[in-house]
């Protein structure tokens, strides 16, 4: 029987860009006419219209939205061509629910942030990525270090709670110049800061710099310089780490994020989107993802009328049920995302669901003797966040560490 919460977070991906940043591994377009966003968020609505009342029937408990995250891509291309799309969405939207809207500074003006507020954006993440001209010159990103300054203050007068993401690791950046951007950043009237560390990935123009030798990573101890740099000035001036790459004011935890974080159910709509959806179809839960080609989320729409079950969801052209699911995948997923949050992971939730035992692998024993790691009297594992930077190795020590009877 399934289980399903009566809470989830709702994840919408706004595809489109005016060009594409080099580092970028997201799924996105720069091709794209004046309509087809427009008749995009049309063919969101339909999708949101379907699958969440076909969730709310699953739930017995009734279903509402905790959180609402536009993510992209570039959300901050469009405003007020959200309104219908939110008008649908609002009998969901529980009455505090977060609403989130990532955007690119050089598209933030007063006139669309009034437009932003009154449809019930309350939380605005700006991608700022560096305060410096020639870290955003090397991540060939469209503002200027002004343009970011200006869109964060018009931002703060008029958002409740702001979060800036920044970029460490580009090229030829030394710690002086980490330390200006983080005392740029923490010099604004900000609520959250997302700190992300380069990485050359996929099939990005960078990556594939980086593969022919042409670009070179910053040295993996001068990464974690900057991360222990960051961990410090941060912790001097009263913010709470909250994850390995986001820290927020008191009061300012990111909700939606924290859902990803701590394996709760979310629903993603939009080409390349993710969801879980935590007690459905088992007790490990059911994931899928679709498509990142924007012609299956087309196909689908055809047949939305259809699905009259959550099940019929996962027949859908374009929708990619993940199968094979048993306690091993959970758990890694668990611990993964756990083990690098303040929160940590719980040994004793987990042996319970699972019917595995915590027998702490040596390295993790030297973990707890040495104080690097810590096990509570209620069974919380949690790593210390200078150790949050060596997140992945410590990840699979401490899944390594549950054995099935
Ligand atoms: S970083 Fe943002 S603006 Fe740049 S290509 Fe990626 S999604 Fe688009």
């Amino acid at each position: 029987m399934n289980q399903l919460p009566a809470s989830i977070g709702l994840y919408l991906h706004i595809p489109f860009c005016t060009r594409i940043c080099h580092y970028c591994d997201f799924v996105k377009t720069a091709r794209f006419t004046a309509n087809d966003p427009t008749s995009y968020l049309q063919i969101l609505q339909q999708y949101a219209e379907t699958w969440l009342p076909l969730i709310a029937q699953e739930s017995p408990g009734g279903l509402e939205v905790r959180t609402l995250f536009f993510g992209g891509g570039t959300p901050s291309l469009l405003d007020a061509a959200y309104q219908p799309l939110m008008e649908s969405l609002r009998p969901w939207l529980r009455k505090d629910a977060e609403i989130s809207l990532e955007a690119n500074p050089e598209h933030v003006t007063q006139e669309r942030l009034a437009i932003w507020a009154g449809l019930g954006i309350n939380r605005l993440s700006l991608g700022a990525q560096s305060f410096q001209a020639r870290g955003l010159k090397f991540l060939t990103r469209e503002h200027s270090p002004e343009k970011a300054r200006d869109a964060v203050r018009m931002a703060t007068a008029i958002i409740p709670n702001v979060n800036i993401d920044l970029i460490y690791g580009w090229q030829d950046q030394d710690l002086s110049d980490w330390e200006r951007d983080l005392a740029e950043a923490t010099a604004l009237d900000i609520q959250h800061l997302s700190l992300y560390t380069l990485t050359y990935e996929g099939r990005t123009p960078m990556a594939r710099m980086h593969r022919r030798g042409v670009l070179e990573a910053l040295p993996d101890d001068r990464l974690e310089s900057m991360y222990l740099m960051a961990c410090q000035t941060l912790r001097d001036q009263g913010w709470a780490h909250e994850e390995v790459s986001n820290w927020h004011k008191p009061g300012f935890a990111s909700v939606h994020n924290s859902i990803y974080w701590h394996s709760g159910s979310y629903l993603g709509l939009g080409n390349g989107s993710h969801s879980f959806l935590d007690g459905y179809g088992g007790p490990w839960g059911t994931r899928w993802s679709q498509d990142p080609n924007l012609r299956w989320l087309q196909e689908g729409q055809k047949i939305l009328n259809d699905a009259s079950s959550l099940d019929a969801i996962f027949n859908m052209p374009g929708v990619h049920r993940e199968t094979a699911r048993a306690a091993p995948e959970w758990l890694l997923e668990v611990v993964s995302s756990g083990i690098r949050t303040i929160q940590g992971i719980n040994v004793n939730a987990i042996c319970v669901k699972t019917g595995y035992n915590f027998r702490p692998r040596p390295s993790i024993e030297q973990a707890l003797r040495q104080g690097l790691m810590c096990l509570g009297p209620d069974g919380s594992l949690t790593l210390r966040e200078e150790e949050w930077y060596r997140e992945t190795g410590w990840a699979l020590e401490a899944s390594l560490s549950f054995v099935a009877p």
